[in-house]
């Protein structure tokens, strides 16, 4: 199966009439087995591992992946999995949790540009200050604790901070980072599933919380807070991809693609060697061979 009929359903690059019901959560193409979409994953990785090194090679582009999603939705599943491989000298992966004190002495995108990939690399965010608009806005305490003056605190927070993300997705894409966007859609009764597993399976022990399972309450404000962020911020050049995440193999698929498809829109190449680089490579070469 090539890229398109993998990714391009799925992303949105004019959030104007989005809406989440129409996407399934449980959605897999009619692959059928997590067995037979292995083989395509595993050839989509390989070829995610070219482009990169290409991508390193050329030192010119950037590009930043934001993953974003309920607990369990399988954010560090996704990024382990179609990432494995990756040369780890060009790939950094950080986790936005709940924001230390120096962070929230700062604005809300300064903890994010700290973490910007270099060119050539790949930086990918587990959360993000995507955050700002999900977990702030459905727990309005949260926003309280930024220390924000309260005459800039007002109706239009909301709307302000999509203008500021979509201006500040802007400028990175005008400075050679390109982000994509990965919402992990996934269904509030395969939630359940993998929370109960979490408490079953003792190695998934470490990564249940108790206010995971409280913000279940909140599902339906969460999901509302997503398809205003969706709408308000998909771009062009700034992408979001709405991924079915009922199925972790298929998730992983969609993703894999739609990286894939990005690389390959850059039109990347190694260096061209040049007279003097020439020139240097014959030196080299005689060097060598002159040794006993
Ligand atoms: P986890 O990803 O399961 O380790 O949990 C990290 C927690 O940090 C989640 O509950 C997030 O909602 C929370 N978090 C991330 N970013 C922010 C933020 N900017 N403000 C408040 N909470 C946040
Ligand atoms: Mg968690």
């Amino acid at each position: 199966m090539k890229t398109e009929e993998f990714a391009k359903p799925f992303k949105i690059t004019d959030g104007g009439k989005f809406r989440l019901k129409d996407f399934a959560p449980d959605e897999t193409f009619g692959f059928d087995s997590k067995e037979k979409a292995q083989e395509t994953l595993d050839r989509g990785i390989a070829r995610l591992n070219e482009l990169h090194e290409k991508l390193l090679a050329q030192d010119r582009w950037a590009l930043l992946l934001i993953f974003q999603g309920m607990d369990a939705a399988g954010k560090d599943s996704t990024i382990k999995h179609v990432m494995s491989g990756t040369n780890p000298e060009g790939c950094h992966v950080y986790h936005f949790g709940v924001p230390s004190d120096e962070e929230l002495n700062h604005d809300f995108l300064w903890r994010a540009t700290q973490r910007l990939p270099a060119r050539g690399n790949i930086g990918i965010f587990s959360r993000s200050y995507y955050e700002e608009l999900l977990v702030v806005r459905v727990h309005p305490h949260l926003l309280k604790q930024e220390k924000l003056d309260p005459s800039l605190v007002t109706p239009k927070i909301w709307e302000e901070r999509f203008e500021d993300i979509v201006a500040f997705e802007r400028y990175l894409r005008r400075n050679g980072i390109v982000v994509r966007k990965f919402f992990l859609n996934v269904s509030k009764k395969e939630q359940k599933q993998r929370f109960l597993a979490r408490l079953d399976e003792p190695e998934k022990h470490w990564k249940f919380s108790l206010n995971d399972v409280k913000d279940r309450e909140c599902w339906t404000d969460f999901m509302y807070a997503y398809e205003e962020m969706i709408r308000k911020t998909s771009t062009a050049s700034a992408p979001w991809y709405v991924v079915p995440a009922d199925h972790k193999w298929f998730t992983r698929l969609v993703v894999a693609e739609a990286i894939i498809d990005t690389l390959e829109e850059l039109d990347l190449s190694y260096p061209k060697l040049d007279a003097k680089k020439r020139e240097e490579f014959k030196n080299a070469r005689a060097l060598l061979e002159r040794e006993k």
